[in-house]
């Protein structure tokens, strides 16, 4: 493996599969799958989950709301699908902790970090819900910030797309896509890889990003034993 330890971030919007809303207990699942595949593999994993598919802080403002609650509201919205993701990996035999930067002690423990690394050392699988617990954040900020405080090797950024492209694929079908590329590049062109925060995060503390396709089964598989899938940014 190439990969001691690993922080995988899946987006809200990840967790709806065919779905315009909510969560998809099948792709929920599949996710649960492979990330048991490649724990078995030896592979310590953490996991932040988005809010996306459920509620967002930034759309609700434009629909009128103030900011800051609209966000909290959003940092919740995480933790409901880290109790899917949860469920969904408890059911496949994988034992986990979800832990919430917001306390909520009956469902969840709060965020301790060397606890969190305690429980990746013997073998549980660690899920990060409530982002960063601050508004103004976002969950991509999450994943860089707690992968550096735990150690982790890379993050991987587990998407709809199976990397960066040069132009959004969906809209420009010239659009070509990068296998790797620098962090001076993704700022010079203007890349929407994670958010400035996120990636300036990741820059000064020299922590790579993958972005890769988490909907193809075994991707990840693929990504923790070193072949060159999706994009890498360093
Ligand atoms: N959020 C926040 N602080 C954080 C992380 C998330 O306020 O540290 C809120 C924010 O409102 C955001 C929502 O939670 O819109 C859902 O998170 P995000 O948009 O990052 O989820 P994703 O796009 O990955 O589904």
């Amino acid at each position: 493996m190439k990969y001691k330890r690993v922080l995988l971030k899946l987006s809200g919007e990840s967790l709806m599969g065919e779905r315009q809303y909510g969560i998809d207990n099948n792709q929920v699942l599949q996710y649960a799958q492979d990330i048991k595949n490649v724990h078995e593999a030896g592979v310590e994993i953490a996991v932040v989950v988005g809010g996306g598919n459920i509620f967002r802080g930034l759309s609700a403002e434009k629909s009128g709301m103030e900011r800051a609650q609209a966000d909290y509201m959003g940092m919740l919205a995480t933790v409901i699908n880290c109790m899917a993701l949860q469920n969904a990996l408890e059911s496949v035999g994988v034992e986990t902790r979800l832990q919430s930067a917001i306390k909520m002690e009956q469902i969840c423990e709060p965020y301790i970090r060397r606890r969190a690394m305690h429980h990746l050392e013997v073998g549980k699988i660690v899920i990060f819900g409530a982002g960063t617990g601050n508004p103004y954040f976002t969950t991509d900020t999450a994943a860089s910030l707690r992968a550096i405080e735990i150690k982790a090797d890379v993050v991987l950024k587990g998407t709809r797309v199976d990397g960066i492209y040069t132009a959004d694929p969906e809209k420009d079908p010239t659009a070509t896509r990068y296998d790797e590329i620098s962090f001076q590049e993704v700022y010079a062109k203007g890349l929407n890889v994670m958010d400035m925060t996120a990636i300036t995060l990741c820059h000064e503390n020299k922590l790579p990003i993958i972005v890769f396709d988490m909907n193809k089964e075994g991707n990840f598989m693929k990504i923790a034993q070193g072949e060159q899938i999706g994009t890498l940014v360093k």
